[in-house]
């Protein structure tokens, strides 16, 4: 490998939708990027279909400043099988896997409030909150995109912290000038919020319903518009959009729970909460991140 990193041979995190995620670690502890924690994920593209992981690269240098967001740390270019270029993220490891294996790890009965879902989510938000104000709109919140970081507390406990990753899809934000959504869907049709079904309008707000569904997902073990019968993408986007439906949710949660998903849940995007304004909701209250 290129500039000091190794890869575990082997060892894939993940397949996305133009590449492949593996674990890395440094071969030379001297190398440019020896700021490195031991471990991290090296996401890969053929250069012939890189553009959008260049674009990627971009956002997340802008973003960096923030630790709810996974941290990009560089890029390497290397000789892949049959010698093609392949373009090389390295990111920061989500050493304890995605949201979605954790939620799928807890046997569908969905994670406890207390112990965890509340603390992921005052992570997402502050993540949120700090993409929003710099202008930046995510465009595909959803727990496969979600990364979880051993983090040691002061106080000696082990905790995960919850970080935004996969900014592949992300855009500047378009100040409500309405455009047209390019002709394949941006982001995943479970997560879509209605204006982007029904007037393909995607901003800030839209990144609000996609975290109500992850919030609802984490909290009943299911994702939203779940049924018995096998909902197709298009039965799911009639659902959102022209029937007007809206997310179930189950009146056992607590209070808060339910007080502050009926908050992302609202339909008009211009009235549904900010993350901002999310962030000093009883859901979220008493909950303190420390900085790494
Ligand atoms: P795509 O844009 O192709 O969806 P992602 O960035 O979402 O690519 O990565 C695909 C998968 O690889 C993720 O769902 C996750 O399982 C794994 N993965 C991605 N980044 C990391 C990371 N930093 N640490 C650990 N696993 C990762
Ligand atoms: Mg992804
Ligand atoms: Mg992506």
């Amino acid at each position: 490998y290129g500039d000091g990193v190794a890869w575990f041979r082997g060892v894939m995190l993940g397949k996305g939708s133009f590449g492949s995620v593996y674990l890395a670690t440094l071969k030379n502890p001297r190398s440019k990027y020896s700021c490195l924690p031991p471990f991290m994920a090296v996401k890969s593209a053929e250069v012939s279909v890189s553009g959008s992981i260049q674009k990627e690269k971009e956002i997340l240098s802008n973003v960096k400043g923030c630790p709810n967001i996974i941290r990009c740390y560089g890029e390497e270019t290397t000789t892949g099988e049959n010698g093609t270029m392949v373009y090389n993220l390295l990111l920061e490891y989500g050493s304890g896997g995605t949201l979605a294996d954790r939620i799928k790890n807890s046997g569908g009965k969905g994670l406890s409030e207390f112990d965890e879902v509340r603390g992921y989510t005052k992570s997402l938000l502050l993540g949120l909150s700090y993409i929003h104000e710099i202008g930046y709109v995510h465009c595909d919140m959803k727990p496969e995109n979600i990364l979880l970081v051993h983090h040691n507390r002061r106080d000696g406990i082990t905790q995960f912290r919850a970080k935004i990753g996969d900014f592949g899809l992300a855009k500047r934000e378009q100040l409500s000038k309405k455009r047209k959504l390019e002709a394949y869907w941006r982001g995943t049709p479970r997560y879509m919020s209605p204006e982007a079904v029904l007037d393909n309008v995607q901003d800030c707000p839209s990144d609000i319903w996609a975290l109500g569904c992850i919030v609802l997902e984490m909290l009943t073990g299911k994702p939203p518009w779940d049924s018995d019968q096998e909902l197709t993408p298009d039965d799911i986007l009639q659902k959102i959009g022209p029937k007007n439906e809206m997310p179930k949710i189950p009146n056992e949660l607590s209070k808060e729970a339910k007080d502050f998903l009926k908050g992302c849940f609202v339909r008009k995007p211009r009235y549904r909460l900010t993350a901002e304004m999310l962030l000093n909701h009883p859901f979220v209250e008493g909950i303190v991140e420390e900085n790494n």
